[in-house]
């Protein structure tokens, strides 16, 4: 009988928080088997060098999935924490998923499930929205500007042929300057437009907030300030933070989308009861508890009693049941609960 637990040694580029991603197919993947597995919740944020799974059973019996176990984590907790950096980044603002394109299309409801679960509005896909239950998002093509030849054009026959419940926004940038073809869209959409979209190419972007500003001056002189400015192309957390005074909401796409994986490991620690770890590892099986008040974070060998947090609180455990010989031990949230409780947590975290 062995214990096992899954941990992070260094989160990628220079992160200092993860959100845990990938629970719920963990959950699928070894339900039936005969082990005991304890974990965080999903969407819990974790720090390094601490178990966020771990993992009793006879090693024979589970061995051979250990690697779809990892790969189930760490390619959804890479994508759910960038999800939840730009959504923190936003500082409120919507942010929508656009990133299924750059990568294999089996891939799509996985990504787009995980930015969601980090913090996404919306996500672009019609059927990882689906499986998520949520209505897809998006907006109007620049093939639509291009087909029709004229922007005005293309918004007008997307507001005749659109249904009511979709909102009008607006692509500005394939032809003309964007400022002018806002005013444009504008007038000719009058109240029924909700917004445009920047998604300005590299190529001619120079200072994108202050094509930004100067969008939302020449929209506001002219009394159309209600229209709200959708900000798309190339765009990270940083470019986020740097163009958040102008622009309304944004749509992400390769920065979630192709976001760096977390490199979890999984390793033995216990064998028949006695502790054993491999070089540079802890051995024994542990806790980790944290503090519902200020959110740090202890690591105790098991067996342990809740300690109490330095400013006063006392701390609560976060590996609990997940399976037990096998069966569900613990209801799976919901995709909209779990973006909940990751949107709750970000107050405690910085970028
Ligand atoms: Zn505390």
């Amino acid at each position: 009988m062995v214990t096992a637990e899954v941990f992070l040694k260094v989160f990628p580029s220079g992160w200092t928080w993860g959100v845990l991603a990938g629970v719920e197919e963990v959950t699928h993947l070894l339900e039936g088997l005969p082990v005991d597995v304890d974990a965080f919740a999903e969407g819990a944020l974790f720090a390094t060098h601490e178990p966020v799974l771990t993992l009793r059973g006879r090693y024979v019996d589970w061995a051979h999935y250990e690697t779809a176990l990892l790969g189930l984590l760490c390619q959804a907790s890479g994508i759910a924490t960038k999800a939840a950096r730009c959504k923190k980044a936003a500082e409120g603002r919507p942010v929508i998923s656009f990133g299924a394109r750059r990568m294999h299309p089996a891939l799509a409801p996985m990504i787009e499930r995980n930015a969601f679960v980090g913090g996404c509005d919306g996500v672009a896909v019609v059927k990882s929205a689906e499986l998520i239950h949520e209505d897809p998002v998006g907006t109007m093509p620049h093939a639509l500007v291009l087909l029709f030849g004229d922007t005005v054009a293309a918004a007008k026959a997307f507001h005749e042929c659109v249904d009511p419940k979709v909102k009008r926004v607006i692509l500005i940038d394939t032809f003309n300057d964007e400022k002018f073809e806002a005013l444009r869209v504008a007038e000719a959409l009058g109240g029924d437009l909700f917004g445009v979209r920047v998604d300005t190419p590299a190529s001619r972007r120079g200072n994108l907030l202050q094509i930004l500003r100067e969008v939302r001056w020449e929209l506001d002189l002219r009394g159309f300030d209600r229209v709200k400015l959708f900000v798309s192309g190339g765009l990270d957390e940083a470019e986020i933070l740097t163009v958040n005074p102008a622009a309304d909401a944004y749509g992400v796409g390769t920065a979630i989308s192709n976001a760096p994986v977390m490199n979890f490991s999984l390793d033995i620690v216990e064998i028949d009861g006695k502790p054993l770890a491999k070089r540079g590892k802890l051995s024994g099986r542990k806790m980790v508890y944290r503090c519902p008040s200020c959110g740090a974070d202890q690591v105790l060998p098991e067996p342990s009693a809740a300690p109490a947090c330095p400013c006063g609180a006392s701390m609560a455990p976060l590996l609990l049941p997940l399976l037990r010989a096998g069966r569900p031990a613990r209801p799976l949230p919901s995709t909209q609960q779990l973006r909940a409780a990751v949107l709750e947590q970000m107050g405690r975290v910085s970028l």
